[in-house]
């Protein structure tokens, strides 16, 4: 059955065409080699498909980082999108536009929260938090001044500004780039204890992802999130969850804090609040922490622009529903079934929740990248992280048989592999 699919569904690049080699040349040659992409240049996206310049379709397992959790294309959400562009889409907050005010209600009301700092990427998003609990603690908690510290874990990916870069312990993310922004420390991801041990009275807050994605997909002990809100609490010391890519719909809940029945003081939200379509992002919270920020002490050109708003509610509209909530969980299921079974057939280890896999080839086989670019050929996208982990997060839209199909593709690839 699934050996039809392969041939009927994505007949895939045997070599990179012509056209997609001229277009690779421009990239390599002008664009900075910040990035080493998969050799396949793409076009065009509907659902959980993409298709490259010359015509071959590949399954989008990688789904932008979570960010293209509603599918490329979207009916809804770029219907909102091409309305707003015929309307207007940048005033700047000098103005007041007639978007924001019910973008943030809705955001605030899926989150239950007051207020929402609109930002644009992921990491503006953590800036933003970090300078909300600093401010909060300066102000509010009674901290001296320019004393404030943030507890953040190991192995934790927060975004590439050099704040953000000053507490990740990938030396790849911060060799060269320093020097660093004080005011961090790091504790083991999972562990309460080292967490608690760390706080002292000048620590302002605990920024965590409640599932780390770049690290793999590591998913912390069941009672890890809810001993550091009941730590956090006891010690007035804000929970700042990092949502940007375990939320929205991912796990099987609208932020994967839910899954644990904890509720954080900030989310950080990005990714999949833009819809795959603009940058938006945000920090939503209450009046007792968000209120700190007065006019003038923060702020961004295109944070809140009525695009960014359009389609920002669009996407809260959906959530809201709880349709793609349930329907991750349900092909979670299954794609994590289908991976488990190959364990022991070239995959050593499989983490995750809902629709979101991390898995750990057998590094003897071949390099994560290696397995990446077979998959490829067999016309499935995905993107190795830490050598032989490799992620697949399609997106919520996929298929039961896109699902199958991309298990049953990479048993293939590694079925090949073996057979070397
Ligand atoms: C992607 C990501 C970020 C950074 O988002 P950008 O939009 O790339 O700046 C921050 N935190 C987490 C958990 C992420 O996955």
């Amino acid at each position: 059955m699934t050996t039809n699919l392969t041939d009927a569904r994505a007949v895939a690049a045997a070599s990179v065409s012509p056209a997609a080699a001229g277009l690779i040349a421009q990239e390599s040659a002008h664009a900075a080699h910040n990035y080493h992409p998969l050799e396949v240049v793409v076009a065009s996206g509907d659902g959980a498909w993409v298709t490259d310049v010359a015509g071959h379709r590949y399954l989008d397992c990688l789904a932008a980082y979570s960010a293209v959790n509603f599918g490329h294309s979207n009916p809804v959400l770029l219907h909102a999108a091409r309305a707003q562009l015929g309307r207007i889409t940048l005033t700047s907050r000098a103005f007041y536009n007639d978007q924001l005010g019910p973008f943030v209600t809705a955001l605030a009301e899926l989150a239950g929260k007051d207020m929402v700092l609109p930002m644009n990427t992921g990491a503006e998003a953590v800036e933003s938090g970090i300078k909300v609990a600093r401010a909060w603690g300066y102000r509010v908690k009674g901290v001296a001044p320019d004393l404030a510290n943030i507890i953040v874990a190991a192995g934790n990916f927060h975004g590439r500004t050099t704040t953000i870069i000053s507490f990740s312990d990938d030396e790849s993310a911060r060799a060269g780039f320093g020097p660093f922004t004080p005011g961090f420390r790091t504790v083991p991801y999972g562990d309460a204890a080292a967490l608690e041990a760390a706080i002292d009275e000048n620590t302002v807050a605990v920024l965590l992802e409640p599932i780390q994605g770049e690290a793999g997909i590591v998913v912390p002990p069941a009672s890890y999130l809810p001993a550091v809100r009941e730590i956090t609490t006891r010690h007035n010391v804000l929970f700042i969850a990092d949502e940007i890519q375990s939320g929205l719909g991912r796990t099987g809940s609208t932020f994967a804090c839910d899954l644990v029945g904890v509720v954080p003081d900030l989310y950080l939200l990005g990714k999949a609040l833009g819809g795959g379509i603009v940058p938006v992002s945000a920090v939503v919270g209450n009046t007792d922490v968000l209120g700190v920020l007065h006019p003038g002490e923060h702020g961004s050109t295109f944070g809140g622009n009525p695009l960014a708003a359009a389609v920002g509610l669009a996407v809260v509209n959906m959530l809201a529903t709880g349709e793609y909530q349930q329907r991750a969980p349900e092909l979670g299921a299954r794609l994590h079934a289908g991976l488990r079974a190959l364990i022991g057939h070239g995959v050593v280890a499989v983490r995750g929740v809902g629709l979101w896999a991390g898995i750990d080839i057998d590094s003897s086989l071949a390099p994560g990248r290696a397995v990446c670019e077979a998959l490829l050929a067999r016309g499935l996208l995905a993107k190795d992280t830490h050598g032989s982990t490799i992620r697949l997060a399609p997106p919520i839209v996929v298929s039961a048989e896109d699902v199958d199909w991309a298990v049953e593709q990479l048993r293939l690839v590694l079925a090949d592999l073996a057979a070397l």
